[in-house]
């Protein structure tokens, strides 16, 4: 994989420099990939709104004027909502249906992948491939789907969901929270769906990644109370349980991660508190479009080659001394982590 041609790691600024880095000295196309790394967007991106808070769980966002750049931004885009429940009458399925409703009454094209009710395979096997493998005697499952998917011999399922997200702009991803992750229906849809060369390749991850003109959010449903999911809650930080979905799988793609949307507690709150949860969805999805995605380290910050490891450059461990807080959940170099950094888009 090779390092961007030119590019510089930025400077850290104060306190809040773990959260934000100066312009560095080069400027233009050799400069780009540091400039704004907190928020890795394509360039056209850059007149978004400020972010919406996160105040209890719920995204707070307003509808954009009709006609206005946001509304016309949002019309003929496409979504694709990737489902993760089994029962129709549960809050997953009406935060589901909310989006859909209110998408679509935005303009937007949307398709739902219903995981449960298309009876969505999870499991592994050399099924997925059509033809002989490039080696039965051990298969190795990443090699034999690049391979696979380059000569057009995947399994019809997964071409199938692959062609959704081809023509996706934005992509949800509705599910509860199970053991502190996502269920198992989901994760064999990644595990399957998003696989080397059709998603990924060692020269094309992270902000460099496919999907890098693509946002994505994930939007699910917890038991547990908002406190338990605190820095001194009995389950620990919510943050910690996003890195790896949203840093490990989603951007490790390119995705522009949008802030996640959390209902707490679903079961145990008023009726009056999840007709909020589910108000307070369909006014962020007004406007989803417009907001900003949140903040990773860009790759150019990292020795990118086996010999130099994959860690982060000496000049930006140099640039880290003496700051309070590290960078992010992932590169935390044993301080503590910036505050709600997975929760929320940068300012
Ligand atoms: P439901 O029970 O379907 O709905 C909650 C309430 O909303 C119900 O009263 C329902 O009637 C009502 N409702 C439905 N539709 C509407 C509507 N349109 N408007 C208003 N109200 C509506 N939780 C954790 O916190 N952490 C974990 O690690 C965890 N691990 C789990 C592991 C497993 C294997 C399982 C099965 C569960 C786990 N859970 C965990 C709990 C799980 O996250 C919750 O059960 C789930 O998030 C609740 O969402 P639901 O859609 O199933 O709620």
């Amino acid at each position: 994989m090779a390092a961007p041609d030119g590019a510089q790691c930025p400077r850290a600024l104060g306190t809040a420099g773990t959260r934000g880095w100066t312009r560095p000295s080069g400027s233009g196309a050799e400069s780009r990939h540091c400039t704004r790394w907190l928020l890795t967007q394509p360039p056209g991106d850059s007149s978004s709104p400020a972010p919406s808070e996160v105040q209890s769980g719920i995204q707070q966002c307003s509808s954009p004027a009709p006609g206005s750049r946001a509304a016309l931004a949002m019309a003929g885009r496409r979504a694709l909502i990737v489902l993760a429940h089994l029962e129709k009458t549960s809050f997953n399925h009406a935060m589901a249906e909310a989006a859909a409703s209110t998408l679509r009454d935005k303009g937007w094209d949307v398709t739902i992948s219903d995981l449960y009710a298309m009876g969505f395979n999870p499991v592994l096997s050399r099924r997925d491939i059509t033809g002989p493998p490039k080696d039965p005697e051990h298969f190795v499952y990443e090699t034999e789907m690049g391979l696979a998917w380059k000569e057009g011999r995947l399994s019809s399922d997964i071409v199938a969901e692959q062609k959704k997200i081809e023509a996706a702009d934005l992509i949800i991803f509705q599910f509860p929270l199970q053991w502190l992750g996502m269920p198992a229906i989901l994760k064999g849809w990644f595990d399957r769906v998003i696989i080397q060369g059709f998603a990924y390749s060692m020269a094309t991850i992270y902000e460099q990644g496919r999907f890098q003109k693509k946002k994505a959010v994930l939007s699910f449903t917890t038991s547990g109370l908002e406190s338990m999911y605190t820095p001194r809650g009995i389950n620990g930080d919510m943050n910690v349980f996003l890195w790896p979905m949203q840093r490990g799988m989603l951007q490790f793609c390119g995705f522009q991660v949008l802030a996640p949307q959390i209902c707490y507690s679903v079961r145990y709150v008023t009726p009056e508190a999840r007709a909020q949860m589910l108000s307070a969805w369909r006014r962020r999805l007004a406007a989803i479009w417009e907001e900003k995605p949140l903040g990773f380290i860009p790759n150019s910050c990292f020795e990118l080659s086996m010999a130099g490891g994959f860690v982060l450059k000496q000049e930006v461990l140099a640039q880290q001394e003496g700051q309070p807080q590290g960078l992010t959940v992932g590169q935390h170099l044993g301080k503590a982590f910036p505050p709600d950094e997975q929760l929320k888009a940068p300012e």
